[in-house]
């Protein structure tokens, strides 16, 4: 392809993109597609030959797009938001053509030096303390790996990397039982074992960790010659919202010196809002370690996780590798490899420098402020409906419901939502029971598309109850 089509092509997929999320209401928001049939429809084997764009590109069209699911479609309430804010699109297609590998100061210095700057600049959005540096990673999942190796290598007296494992006993890491699925796979590729993550029941109408359960369990964990390495607290949690109250957690952790790290993956965005702050970010300067995920609620596109540490020096001294090919010459600089577990690193940063230009900080609390308040409305309505009860309040714009009927009932309830196609909603869990989740998040999304959810359980029920 010279660059000429290029031109040519990148207009039109700029045209198409437009289009598509015009039209993107019109669309079923899960896809419709079953299960191989995508595969069905394409060659079983390479192309010896070239083939021509435009037939590229109208396969994509006939094959491809029935079977996505749309994440930006303004009746998206399933999982968690993953928003895509146009500014941010514009931005990764910038850095999708200037293609740089910013692993380091030197392998392109724009991109670690805006990094530095966004990350402070959401520091100061969600009123962290001054002091707090950070850096973007691909997603909450390699924070929280990271954060959880820190705590290994800190327990061990940084001899984990060096000597290995073997001889290191039982080193325990604690959570409330409301964390996300990320929390436990960090432990076992860590080398803890799952069998080392102590989950402390939760209490209190935010479903925070027992902190006096946490206390006798780390107590009981010493006693039997265990090694508690550190604390991982939530804002947020996947099924139901469940959020730790901060203080608490943080003086057990300071009585036994044992690293933390929050995860706020989803509801730290809305922490750009003063108002939530007193209620789920209290003490939040006490942690070591926190993420969040600025590709959920806050508009930049899938991947940006932004991980602060109040002190870099633990998570360097963890995942620093120095090989003489990566070294750098001459004033001292920052090199982000340094502090994340992959090498190579995309330009992150710029899409939240055009988010937060674009929409201002006051553009984009106005969008969760208003999430949350349709959530509450929506709940309200759900409340109303005959055979429907609210399971979990809303915690921020996340709420939980079940009709009549056992658990099968409720997947079939959520099954032929989705079928149905105009909201697109998932199942979760809640003390033993299946529930159904309700987010409201997608930064398009208006009053008037989280309401018509009201109406269209209503019919939906009504035809299979
Ligand atoms: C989404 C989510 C994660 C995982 O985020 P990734 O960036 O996909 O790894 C972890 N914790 C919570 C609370 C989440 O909502």
């Amino acid at each position: 392809m010279n660059w000429d089509e290029f031109a040519h092509w990148g207009k039109h997929i700029s045209d198409w993109s437009a289009e598509y999320h015009k039209t993107l209401r019109d669309r079923p928001v899960r896809a419709q597609t079953a299960v191989g049939e995508t595969a069905a429809q394409l060659p079983t084997a390479p192309p010896e030959g070239a083939e021509a764009m435009d037939a590229i590109m109208a396969d994509f069209e006939r094959i491809v797009m029935p079977g996505i699911t749309h994440w930006q479609h303004p009746r998206f309430f399933a999982y968690f938001p993953a928003n895509a804010a146009p500014p941010s699109m514009l931005a990764e297609q910038l850095v999708n053509t200037v293609a740089s590998q910013c692993m380091l100061w030197q392998t392109s210095p724009a991109a670690t030096e805006v990094e530095g700057v966004m990350v402070d600049w959401l520091r100061q959005a969600l009123g962290l303390a001054e002091g707090f540096t950070g850096v973007i990673q691909d997603s909450a999942s390699s924070a929280t790996l990271s954060a959880v190796l820190t705590m290994r290598e800190r327990a061990t007296g940084y001899t984990g990397n060096r000597d290995g494992l073997s001889d290191k006993g039982h080193l325990r890491i604690y959570c409330s039982t409301e964390v996300h699925s990320s929390i436990d796979r960090a432990c076992w590729v860590a080398g803890i074992g799952q069998a080392n993550l102590v989950k402390i029941p939760t209490t209190g109408p935010m479903y925070g960790m027992d902190a006096v359960a946490l206390q006798a369990a780390i107590r009981a964990d010493i006693a039997l010659g265990h090694t508690p390495a550190g604390i991982i607290a939530i804002t947020g949690g996947t099924g139901i919202g469940g959020s730790d109250s901060l203080g608490p957690i943080l003086e057990v952790a300071r009585a036994h010196d044992l690293y933390t790290h929050l995860d706020a993956a989803w509801a730290g965005s809305a922490m750009i809002c003063p108002e939530y702050r007193d209620e789920f970010w209290a003490d939040v300067d006490g942690f070591d370690s926190i993420v969040f995920n600025p590709h959920k609620w806050l508009g930049a596109q899938f991947d940006c996780s932004v991980q602060f540490l109040r002190d870099a020096a633990p998570q360097l001294n963890t995942l620093k590798i120095e090989p003489e090919y990566l070294k750098t010459t001459g004033d001292a600089v920052t090199n982000y490899s340094e502090w994340t577990i992959p090498l190579g690193r995309r330009f992150r940063a710029l899409k939240i420098w055009f988010l937060i230009r674009s929409y201002g900080l006051e553009g984009l609390r106005l969008r969760i402020r208003n999430h949350v308040k349709w959530a509450q409305e929506l709940c309200e309505e759900i409340r109303t409906l005959d055979g429907f009860e609210i399971v979990t309040e809303p915690i921020l714009s996340l709420f939980s419901f079940r009709c009549a009927g056992d658990d099968e009932m409720q997947q079939r309830l959520v099954d032929a939502l989705n079928d149905d196609g105009r909201i697109y909603l998932t199942q979760g869990a809640f003390e033993g029971q299946k529930i159904i989740r309700f987010q409201v998040g997608q930064f398009d999304a208006t009053r008037d598309d989280v309401m018509m959810a009201h109406k269209v359980i209503k019919e939906v029920w009504e035809q299979i109850k």
